[in-house]
């Protein structure tokens, strides 16, 4: 699901009417191959079940079918069930969306914005904590609090509220969409097995007052004090005041690059700041 292209992408469309199934954002790479989309040609289409992922041919959609059934078919489920009865219980917004989808959506393009925040955060905490923190049976719930009055910034719609870790729910009784979703994340855990200094897949689930929320997974691999820093504490304070300002990474050209969204015609635009531009500005030092 967070593919290369999902770190890369810089430029993030509002929400409009006519694409109720899924974000507008989902990243112009090849899910298989990793190919991107080349500009002005048409744009790879979307898998039909998830719509959340896209494959430049037939072939490729088939051949990556295996890995991608265990995350498409809840996600479809989810996609029908939950999102149906969130448009019947919500009012409509000037976008013709119901406000809860709006939401939804903008959830969704909040935590591809600010993943690299939070997985540098993660690492801190398990590192912090790291011989009482079982990866496989924990996860973390990560609190957003919608601010109505945002001036539509994708990375500033939500602020954080708490982070808090929590063990996975147990299988007894029916389950729920988010459970569904977590143990299709759990069967991902093994995938990067043999990477250097992997620790395991935490399950990241973001809670978003009267809305399903939605889980990703990161992979968390041994602290490392030259890209994170010396000091772990204070790891929170620094998470949240990144995200809460809209200070995000994108990685270009392989390389992690701080910066903010600016408004640019329609559409929003990543532009990169240095460090220190950013310390002047927001008073916030970035996470590592
Ligand atoms: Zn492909
Ligand atoms: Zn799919």
């Amino acid at each position: 699901m967070l593919s290369a292209g999902s770190y890369e992408q810089t430029s993030f469309k509002p929400h409009v009417p006519g694409n109720l199934a899924g974000s507008r954002n989902v990243p112009h790479e090849c899910i298989h191959c990793h190919i991107t989309k080349p500009s002005g040609a048409p744009a790879f289409p979307i898998c039909s079940g998830c719509r959340l992922v896209r494959y430049c041919s037939r072939e490729h959609q088939t051949a990556h079918w295996k890995v991608h059934k265990p995350f498409c078919q809840p996600q479809k489920h989810f996609n029908e069930n939950t999102l149906q009865s969130v448009r019947a219980s919500s009012e409509m917004a000037p976008s013709g969306l119901t406000v809860k989808e709006e939401m939804i959506f903008q959830e969704d393009d909040f935590c591809r914005l600010h993943m690299w925040t939070l997985s540098v955060a993660m690492e801190c905490l398990v590192h912090e904590v790291r011989y009482q923190f079982v990866i496989k049976k924990r996860f973390m719930r990560i609190g957003l609090e919608y601010r109505p009055n945002g001036d539509g910034n994708p990375a500033k719609t939500f602020t954080v509220k708490y982070v808090m870790s929590d063990d996975l729910p147990d299988e007894s009784g029916p389950p729920t969409p988010i459970d569904v979703q977590i143990s299709a994340m759990a069967k991902q855990y093994d995938s990067y097995v043999g990477t250097p200094g992997y620790r395991g897949l935490l399950n990241c689930f973001y809670e978003v007052e009267g809305l399903p929320g939605s889980v990703f997974p990161i992979p968390i691999y041994e602290y490392n004090p030259v890209r994170n820093g010396p000091v772990v504490s204070g790891w929170y304070d620094r998470m949240k005041s990144m995200m809460d300002n809209g200070i995000v990474h994108r990685l270009l050209g392989g390389a992690w690059k701080p910066g903010v969204m600016v408004k640019k015609g329609k559409k929003w635009v990543f532009q990169e700041r240095s460090r220190e531009a950013l310390f002047a500005e927001f008073g916030v030092r970035v996470l590592y």
